[in-house]
């Protein structure tokens, strides 16, 4: 596992004892940690770049406190930065007619289905009348893995063989109305790259239902490649939210970073584990925390 960045900055400030003021240079030899530490967790150079003068604008002539040592205190300057970045946690878009529509979209593997099953158990513990929506007939093994987490969870799974995802959506949305559901919630399609096809599929989707929330699922795994697949599908439909799966593996996650100050898309959940109920409701200080180590 990586050295943590307090630990690296501790070591950094062990010869500076000094009280008073950081000083450039000490913040230029800080700077470059957290440089580091921010690329260690997968942010996108580019966002770091920022990001880290920012940082540096603040802890430049910054009055060290007398509570802190200087290690901590420019920890907390980019904890702080680090929040204002990430942003104001969001909630789905529930209120207004029912059923709300919530779309999940993402490449294949990220976790969409699993992150529908666990966002539906989460939404039923909270009263909603959820239906789950198996909208990727292209895999037989998705719908299967759906019906089976749906039983899991309690909750039933619409869909019909042989009718194309944006069709199959929009019958599954009037069953929903007529049955008296909530909230539907479709698991769509995913492929293994950014696709037009896929694209063009999804867009005809959100024109025949009109999704509250466009929830895109990204395997926090996959590094610094998650910032290209956010804009890619954020060309295609309006994101809403991100859901970052696969929290509990060995990165912490700065991708998330990435896509907010990018795309201005909010967080909303972390997946962290394979279980139904390893969904956590994004917290800033908790993620900030996290991508610092
Ligand atoms: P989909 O193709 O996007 O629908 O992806 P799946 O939901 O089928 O997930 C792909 C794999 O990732 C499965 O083996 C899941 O159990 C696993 N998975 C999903 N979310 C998480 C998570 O948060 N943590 C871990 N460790 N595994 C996850």
């Amino acid at each position: 596992m990586f050295e943590t960045l307090t630990q690296r900055l501790e070591q950094i400030f062990t010869n500076l004892r000094r009280r008073g003021k950081l000083t450039e240079q000490d913040v230029d030899a800080v700077m470059r940690e957290v440089r580091l530490a921010l690329l260690e967790a997968d942010v996108h150079y580019s966002v770091v770049k920022d990001f880290v003068s920012r940082v540096r604008e603040r802890a430049v002539g910054a009055e060290v406190s007398r509570a802190l040592n200087p290690a901590q205190q420019v920890i907390k300057i980019v904890h702080e930065e680090l929040i204002k970045t990430l942003g104001e946690p969001q909630w789905l878009n529930l209120t207004g007619p029912k059923p709300r529509a919530l779309m999940l979209v993402g490449l294949q593997g990220s976790g969409k289905t699993t992150a529908a099953a666990k966002l539906a158990r989460l939404l039923r513990s909270q009263g909603e009348r959820v239906l789950l929506v198996a909208a990727d007939p292209y895999r037989p093994a998705a719908v299967k893995q759906l019906q089976t987490l749906g039983e899991k969870v309690g909750v039933p799974v619409y869909y019909e063989e042989k009718v194309a995802p944006p069709l199959l959506c929009a019958k599954a949305y009037e069953h929903a109305q007529k049955g008296g559901y909530s909230v539907i919630i479709m698991d769509t399609a995913g492929r293994s790259q950014l696709d037009d096809a896929l694209m063009a599929e999804l867009k005809a989707i959100t024109d025949k239902v009109s999704p509250a929330d466009i929830l895109l699922v990204v395997d926090s795994m996959i590094g610094q490649e998650a910032l290209h697949v956010a804009q890619g599908f954020r060309q295609a439909v309006n994101l809403t939210g991100l859901i970052m799966t696969k929290m509990d593996g060995d990165s912490r996650g700065g991708a998330a970073i990435s896509i907010r100050s990018v795309t201005g898309v909010p967080i909303k959940f972390l997946g962290t584990g394979e279980g139904i109920d390893a969904l956590e409701v994004y917290d800033p200080s908790r993620l900030a925390s996290r991508i610092l180590g």
